[in-house]
């Protein structure tokens, strides 16, 4: 094999991962990825019929605090100003989303102010003290009422499990704010790839020393000899289930041309009501308003979401306790592994935005990669 890395999988972890060791240490490095394009699951493309840039894997929208992760993915691409902001529909009625005053004052059917707003909720999310669940963590932080309406119909349909057992964790990624700030993201930074994702994730992945084979799945390469791996499938797979299989999630896209230039006035409608099948409708269009979309069709898609199957995309971590335990023993097996390196989303079975699968490639190349090939820079590196 004529490489001296081997990187298991295109998307962010492996792109940047691959990216550092070639330009920085000049290393040969393969990259293998099952799927026909690179990305994973950033990966977005002109919908044919009407030019709409359409994100394959569900939207994804780039936000981060980190000016390490910031720095670095601004050589590969400008940012458009986009702040996402999402609405939800419950009963018919449109609310703004994550839960803030405006959320609060319309649902309530009053003005309230902050001190107002805050004193109503302690009073309802005072039944739980030492919340142990997503459940019990929410109404903790926003009370029963809202609880019903906004999340559990919602959480259910997203993942099929009850709420009382899955952890705390995933509520908290949804802040709470007393404010009208009606922005999805806290962070300092956020916005869209100027030109596409895929146009990022390219200039990523060109340089004379990467090489990148598609629709060539890992454990089909001939032994890789001696060559160091970092592997960004799934960890259960690359030990052959052998502790058992990690739940996961998978999502359902329903993509639909419509005949109208605008289907909902914005780029995400959540559907909180348990009887809508889907949780939510994505319009692309709207995450580039400053492009020249045609004005009389625009691109929606429904989102639905159930267990992965064997033969399923895994998208979003279950991690109920019976997962966390068979995911320590994958670790132990991970560490012990020699020549391996285990990262991203499915190596870590860890839900990860794109600036942290970043952030951990790039902390993976500096404490771990940087110095196993120490003395082995090629003089080419550092360009
Ligand atoms: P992936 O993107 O999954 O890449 C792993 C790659 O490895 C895949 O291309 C896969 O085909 C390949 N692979 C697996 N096994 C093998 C094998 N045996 N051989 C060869 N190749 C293999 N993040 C945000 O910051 N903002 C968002 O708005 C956002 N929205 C999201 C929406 C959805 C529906 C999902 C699922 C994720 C979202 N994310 C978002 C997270 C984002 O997708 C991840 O941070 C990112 O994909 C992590 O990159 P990764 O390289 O770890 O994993
Ligand atoms: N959530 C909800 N109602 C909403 C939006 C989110 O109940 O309208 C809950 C749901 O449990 C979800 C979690 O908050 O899994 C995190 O939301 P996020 O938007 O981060 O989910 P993602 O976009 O990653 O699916």
């Amino acid at each position: 094999m004529n490489a001296d890395l081997v990187v298991a999988g295109a998307g962010l972890f492996g792109l940047t991962v691959a990216e550092r060791c070639a330009r920085d240490l000049g290393l040969r490095v393969l990259v293998v990825e099952r799927r026909d394009h690179i990305g994973g699951n950033a990966y977005s493309e002109a919908e044919p019929s009407t030019g709409i840039e359409v994100h394959r894997y569900g939207a994804h929208l780039f936000h981060t605090s980190n000016e390490r992760v910031w720095e670095y993915v601004n050589r590969f691409t400008a940012f458009t100003d986009y702040r996402h902001r999402v609405l939800t529909v419950f009963k018919d009625r449109v609310y703004p989303m994550p839960i803030n005053l405006g959320t609060m004052c319309a649902y309530f059917g009053r003005r309230m102010s902050p001190d107002e707003a805050r004193a109503l909720i302690a009073a309802q999310a005072a039944e739980i003290t030492d919340p142990a669940n997503l459940e019990e963590k929410a109404i903790s932080l926003i009370g029963r009422p809202l609880y019903e309406a906004f999340i559990r119909g919602y959480t259910a349909k997203q993942w099929q499990t009850d709420p009382r057992e899955l952890p705390a964790e995933i509520i908290t990624r949804l802040p709470v704010r007393y404010t009208f700030d009606d922005r999805y993201f806290a962070d300092r930074y956020e916005g869209l790839p100027v030109d596409g994702y895929a146009a990022w994730l390219e200039r990523m992945a060109d340089h004379p020393r990467i090489e990148v084979r598609l629709g060539t799945d890992f454990f089909d390469l001939d032994a890789p000899g001696n060559v160091p791996v970092v592997y960004t499938g799934p960890v259960d797979r690359y030990f052959g289930h052998r502790e058992g299989v990690l739940g996961w999630r998978t999502l359902d896209f329903e993509l639909e041309v419509l005949p109208t230039g605008d289907f909902q006035g914005t780029p995400v409608m959540n559907y909180a009501d348990e009887d809508v099948p889907y949780t939510r409708i994505h319009e692309f269009r709207h995450f580039h308003p400053e492009r020249a979309y045609p004005g009389d069709r625009t691109v929606i898609m429904r989102e639905y979401s159930r267990f992965a199957g064997p033969a399923d995309e895994p998208y979003y971590p279950i991690d109920t306790p019976a997962d966390r335990a068979m995911l320590r023993r994958y670790r132990e097996l991970a560490r012990a592994e020699k020549g391996v390196l285990f990262g991203g989303r499915l190596g870590t079975y860890k839900y990860l935005d794109m600036h942290m699968a970043i952030a951990s490639a790039l902390t993976m190349y500096e404490n771990r990669l940087r110095p196993m090939f120490r003395g082995r820079t090629s003089s080419e590196g550092n360009e």
